[in-house]
């Protein structure tokens, strides 16, 4: 090559290799992550052959905790956090401090100074913002009350961090490490002032997007949506994304990931967020992959032969102990079993913010080589039993959950699903998800004829007015099993998926079908592949919009162009109601 390019060598071999392994993981069945971990571990320098860059790959990984981030906040409402407060704030501290302790007892027993088992404990008890949120979403349990409870302790967590990194240089002369400054030791006063600097900061960031930013930015994004241009609208949702990530973390020193929760916090206030939400997604899921290939990049598979003891003494206080005590912790605030078990598989592992802590903490001179090992160690190897981990929690949920009724049987009250998701008294009712254009006409027409009718939407703003109007709506993801549960599909009349996206719609159809196989199933489609796609997943009958535009349109014009009224032919079909033989019949 006639130049050296290594962030294309690295962006190419990171992106190609985690695509073949991820394939192959998918293949096996196993969680995609693994390959992209594998893929991370044989470019990365611990393994022979190609080597991407070391330094690049992190940055990049880093794009990636900003976007997921962002996403994140563009589906969080003030609203949504502070409803999680009570839990998310003593139990993120509680389990923070008893990891901390747990790994300050290891190090202890390796002989370690107390420096290093601050370090080394508070970087085992911080979880993965990726793994986390991959996990949550995956699961389409991000817009549940586990998944709120679950995000709000990541806050919690993220804000924790912050302050460990500022104050660690300041303690780490106390500590028996290097001072800020490389060399003297520092007393209370110097520890007092980079505490208060560092709350005033993420204050003053936090006051500033709450008052300034959520003003300005749905400001930005309605005028740019009013030029009509596609691709500058795109720029204008990354480049508030990234500009205020980055804008928080050099001018406030909060972190990347913290920034992009606020900046798509203020933007969810635009009517337009889950345009943006849908124009951050590709690249959101690009960079996203870098991340755990990086991750793998850091592993030395050496160490599990060179320190095996302290290796699984590691795994057992973050699979183990962190995930017990965050289980204890939820209970005790008396959360149902499966949102207990959903928290302690979701924080069962360590990631970025461990990093950053081991490298701090080495070049304070706290933690010695072996704690950064470990930790980097402790973090693919968690990240790797996570998805195994939810699958445990899934056996062993239900089981937990089967108690003996506390409820009197006189007095009935609505079965509880998970998240507390009343199950719907309705029956003989017609079930429509999503209440968009299509959703909304459905829904009308319906109403107007005397049909009792349960919408499902994910969108708070749309459930928010539906319930206004006293209209039956449960808010959340339709393809999540507890919310069609709750919509007691057993009792329904029909079922119309009206949501423009086909895959998602398959998996809605594929479920309802397997709990009903009598059911009248209604979907929408767009083309003759996703018309086929459905029928396969189960659908009774599909419509595809644009196929009906073009039979509207037609029928309009022959309308126009009939010389007498009395002379016209029957109209084929009216705009909207299409003819029967559009509806596909499975
Ligand atoms: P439209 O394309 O205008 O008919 O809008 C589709 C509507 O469906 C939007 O309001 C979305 O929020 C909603 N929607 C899309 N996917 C889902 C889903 N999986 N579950 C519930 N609502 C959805």
């Amino acid at each position: 090559m006639p130049h050296h390019t290594p962030l294309i060598e690295t962006i190419v071999a990171g992106i190609g290799l985690a695509f073949v392994l991820g394939a192959v993981a998918n293949r096996l069945r196993l969680s995609p992550l693994v390959g992209y971990l594998v893929a991370g571990v044989l470019v990365g320098p611990h393994t022979p052959g190609f080597v991407a860059d070391q330094t690049l790959a992190p940055e990049l990984a880093e794009i990636g905790v900003i976007l997921l981030m962002f996403g994140v906040g563009l589906h969080f409402s003030l609203k949504d956090l502070m409803s999680v407060k009570a839990i998310a704030i003593p139990g993120a501290l509680v389990q923070i401090g008893f990891a901390t302790l747990l790994g300050m007892a290891l190090s202890w027993a390796m002989g370690w100074g107390l420096g290093a088992g601050i370090v080394f404990g508070l970087a085992l008890s911080v979880a993965s913002t990726v793994v986390l949120l991959r996990a949550l979403e995956e699961r389409r349990i991000l817009e549940t009350d586990r998944g709120r409870i679950a995000v709000g302790w990541l806050i919690v967590e993220d804000l924790a961090m912050v302050l460990a990194l500022v104050l660690l240089p300041a303690v780490s002369g106390l500590l028996g490490g290097k001072g800020a400054d490389g060399t003297t030791a520092q007393g209370a006063p110097a520890i007092l002032e980079a505490l208060g600097i560092t709350l005033a900061k993420v204050a003053g960031f936090v006051a500033l997007m709450l008052v300034v930013g959520r003003r300005l930015v749905p400001w930005i994004l309605h005028h740019i949506a009013h030029t009509g241009s596609r691709e500058l609208f795109r720029l204008s949702v990354l480049a508030i994304a990234l500009g205020v990530a980055y804008g928080a973390s050099t001018l406030f020193g909060v972190s990347f990931a913290l920034g992009a929760f606020f900046a798509g916090m203020v933007m969810s206030e635009s009517d337009l967020s889950h345009q943006a939400a849908a124009e951050a997604m590709p690249l959101r899921d690009a960079f996203a992959v870098l991340f755990f290939v990086s991750v793998g990049m850091l592993f030395d598979p050496m160490i599990v032969i060179h320190d095996p003891l302290p290796m699984l003494a590691v795994l057992l206080i973050i699979l183990v102990g962190k995930s017990i005590a965050a289980l204890l912790i939820v209970r005790a605030f008396r959360h149902p079993m499966s949102t207990a078990l959903t928290i302690a598989a979701s924080l069962a592992q360590i990631g970025e913010f461990s990093f950053i802590l081991a490298s701090l903490g080495l070049s304070l001179g706290l933690l010695p080589k072996e704690g950064q090992d470990l930790i980097l160690a402790g973090a693919i190897l968690s990240i790797l039993a996570n998805p195994l981990i939810f699958v445990a929690v899934d056996r062993l949920g239900p089981r937990l959950e089967r108690r003996p009724a506390t409820v009197p049987i006189e007095a009935p009250a609505p079965p509880v699903l998970e998240d507390d998701l009343p199950m719907t008294t309705l029956t003989g009712h017609a079930v429509i998800v999503g209440h968009g254009r299509v959703g909304s006409v459905i829904s009308e027409a319906l109403r107007e004829d005397g049909w009792p009718v349960l919408i499902i939407e994910e969108r708070r703003d749309v459930v928010e007015a539906l319930r206004e109007r006293g209209i039956a709506v449960i808010r959340g993801n339709a393809a999540a099993p507890p919310v069609l549960a709750a919509a007691n599909i057993g009792a329904a009349r029909c079922l119309f998926v009206a949501i423009p996206g086909a895959f998602e719609a398959g998996q809605i159809v594929q479920q309802a079908r397997a709990q009903r196989a009598d059911l009248d199933i209604l979907a929408r489609a767009h083309s003759d592949a996703e018309v086929e796609h459905l029928h396969a997943c189960g659908a009774t009958a599909t419509v595809m919009g644009e196929r009906e535009i073009g039979l509207g349109m037609v029928a309009r014009a022959k309308e126009a162009a009939a010389p007498e009224p009395a002379a016209r032919a029957p109209t084929p079909a009216a705009p909207t109601s299409p003819p029967a033989d559009d509806a596909t019949a499975a």
